[in-house]
């Protein structure tokens, strides 16, 4: 089994001293930023001006243009939006690296895809927490953190793996636990994870649902409650304890029902399905497309996001969501400076 390590396992001296920019303060950015600040470590954050530099700047922090913080830091963490990250990067970025400086990132994807060939007398490592910003902010806040994946890129100091340790420890990951990996590794599973699981397979499991009760002539209040909210109950108890802790919660009628009807709806053709999707992810053939579709202005994207906030099942939810209040509002609208 891999290795997960703690704080008790990480040297923090490696980072102590260095500066730190944080290149972006979105979801991710403002977690990092805040984060390393209250575990000791010197931080500036790097933006355009605008609404998240007001923010940065109400939370205490010293803003820079993004030239400005990377020639000052000995550690650069790239928390743009992936598809901007290249633009900037050959911009602002790459002529303020120095020799035995270190350029970091939270997901793998313009490393892995060389959208980013960094020079080669700098250290590059990945530190990628394995949840939202928002949750990365908060649960250190509580005292906790959010598990993360660290690997190395490219290791000239030799101190480049120490390095990726402390800074995980120093934004609470390594309270909950990290575990080595590469950016290969993490760029092909995460998204993999988003677009089969997490993202594509739910929300395209829940349309399908709620499609199938409302066309058989059932209320789509009802079918909403069935196929949209509680899928956040049962997710809780699948993140506390797996599979068993969430069966162990359910009548066992549902168990019943679990067993012999999640293989009719979820099976090897499913799968053989996923296996086509991992296959572009692994051959380059998605970042491809995204990399293209971003370089046209999201033809696509823009239209099928336009589609999608119409389905019937997004109607009835804003409606019946009004009517709890209970049901928080989602980080999208109160925190993500969207760009
Ligand atoms: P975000 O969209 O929330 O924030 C991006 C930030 O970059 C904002 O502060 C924005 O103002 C700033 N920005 C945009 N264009 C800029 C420019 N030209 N110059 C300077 N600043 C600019 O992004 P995010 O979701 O935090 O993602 C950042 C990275 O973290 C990505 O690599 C992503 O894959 C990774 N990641 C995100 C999550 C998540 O929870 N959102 C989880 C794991 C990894
Ligand atoms: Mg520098
Ligand atoms: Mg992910
Ligand atoms: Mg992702
Ligand atoms: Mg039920
Ligand atoms: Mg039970």
């Amino acid at each position: 089994m891999s290795k997960v390590l703690y704080e008790k396992d990480i040297q923090k001296e490696v980072l102590q001293g260095k500066k730190v920019a944080i290149v972006g303060y979105g979801s991710q950015g403002h977690a990092h930023a805040l984060n390393l600040r209250e575990s000791g470590y010197d931080v500036v954050v790097g933006l355009r001006p605008g609404k998240s530099q007001e923010k940065a700047e109400e939370d205490g922090f010293t803003v820079l243009s993004v030239a400005e913080a990377a020639s000052l830091a000995d550690v650069v963490m790239v928390l743009l939006p992936d598809e901007l990250q290249p633009k900037v990067y050959h911009e602002s970025i790459e002529q303020n690296l120095e020799a035995g400086n270190a350029i970091a990132f939270a997901h793998g994807f313009n490393i892995h895809f060389n959208q980013i060939v960094p020079p080669s007398d700098v250290d590059v490592f990945i530190v990628a927490p394995k949840g939202p910003g928002h949750l990365v902010r908060r649960t250190y806040e509580e005292g906790a953190g959010v598990p993360a994946l660290y690997g190395v890129f490219q290791d000239v100091t030799g101190n480049a793996t120490q390095l990726a340790l402390a800074y995980s420890q120093g934004i609470g990951a390594a309270r909950a636990g990290v575990l080595e990996t590469s950016f290969q590794e993490e760029t092909e599973t995460d998204l993999f994870g988003e677009q089969a699981v997490l993202c594509g397979g739910v929300t395209s499991l829940i349309k399908a649902g709620f499609e199938t009760l409302t066309e058989a002539g059932y209320q789509p209040e009802v079918a909403y409650f069935e196929c949209m909210h509680e899928m956040k109950l049962i997710v809780d108890l699948l993140y506390e304890g797996g599979l068993e802790n969430m069966r162990y919660s359910i009548s066992d009628t549902a168990q019943w029902g679990d067993f012999v009807s999640g293989p009719r709806v979820i099976n090897d053709e499913t799968k053989e399905r996923m296996k086509e999707v991992l296959a572009d992810v692994q051959s380059g053939e998605f970042a491809k497309g995204w990399i293209l579709e971003n370089q046209a202005n999201r033809p696509k994207f823009n239209a099928t996001n336009a589609k999608e906030n119409q389905h019937a099942i997004e109607k009835v939810g804003r409606e019946l969501r009004e009517l709890m209040p209970f049901v928080k509002q989602s980080l999208k609208s109160k925190q993500k400076d969207v760009n």
